[in-house]
């Protein structure tokens, strides 16, 4: 029985007293709560004070991304060293965004995914396609290179604590999520080619996220298909209510 998994991604949002506030809030809410896995990914800057108020509780803390090298002449850049340093036990890596806006490939993800598991910083992986993509029946083969691509190299030891987010990138902060049905066709491929690249055990295992315009409406519908495990949610973990509701009806 895979544990539902839960991760806000506050994207470029919240300056440090409003991740504050929406940690309080996030906090009091869900304080009790263990029917899922419950990951915050603030941006940077609010890494350490998030931490500081979820140290006493089974919230976790992720970021959103990382550079390969654990330190040196790399301005500007944030090593798994430092994340873990700051509390993170996730990572998110090779989100749409940073593949469209910072030229992220599967090559520079397949290194960034290595340095995160070298330290024992889970990376929650990203992958999805575009409109043109879906539209041109290559989802699943979009898929399966951005798989192939993202985990080269590594072997079933090192992706323990691993996760998967499905991400459609016309479903990214459109308000336009993808059906259950077809959320399920992708899930359903991942967990396949886990089985055949790694094993069926392994894959059996791991948690297999759903993200794109999640809402407290639809996680409901998402989650009862068979290999939906949760959700990264974007936009609606910007706010207290709407993220705290999508954990609740997400079990
Ligand atoms: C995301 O940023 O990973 C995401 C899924 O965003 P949204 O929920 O806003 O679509």
């Amino acid at each position: 029985m895979r544990k539902p998994f839960i991760a806000g991604n506050w994207k470029m949002y919240k300056t440090i007293n409003e991740a504050i506030a929406l940690t309080n809030g996030v906090k009091r809410e869900l304080l009790d709560f263990d029917k899922a896995d419950i990951v915050l990914c603030p941006p940077f800057t609010a890494l350490s004070p998030v931490y500081e108020l979820l140290m006493e509780t089974e919230i976790k803390l992720g970021a959103q991304n990382l550079y390969w090298e654990k330190e040196g002449a790399f301005t500007g850049e944030v090593s798994c060293v430092m994340l873990k340093d700051a509390g993170c036990e996730f990572v998110i890596l090779g989100h749409s965004e940073r593949r469209k806006y910072f030229a992220e490939t599967d090559e520079s993800i397949n290194k960034k995914i290595k340095s995160s598991l070298a330290i024992g910083l889970n990376p929650i992986c990203c992958v999805g396609e575009t409109l043109q993509e879906r539209e041109a029946e290559k989802t699943i083969e979009v898929i399966k290179t951005q798989l192939t691509g993202c985990f080269k190299d590594l072997k079933i030891e090192d992706l323990l604590g691993t996760v998967v987010a499905y991400e459609p990138v016309w479903a990214i902060g459109t308000g336009k999520n993808a059906t259950p049905a077809q959320a399920q066709e992708v899930h359903k491929f991942i967990r396949g080619w886990l089985t055949e690249n790694f094993s069926s055990g392994f894959a059996d295992n791991i948690r297999i996220l759903y993200g794109g315009s999640v809402k407290p409406a639809n996680i409901k519908e998402l989650m009862k298909e068979a290999d939906v495990d949760g959700a990264l949610v974007g936009g609606a973990s910007l706010e207290i209510a709407s993220f705290t509701q999508i954990v609740k009806n997400a079990v």
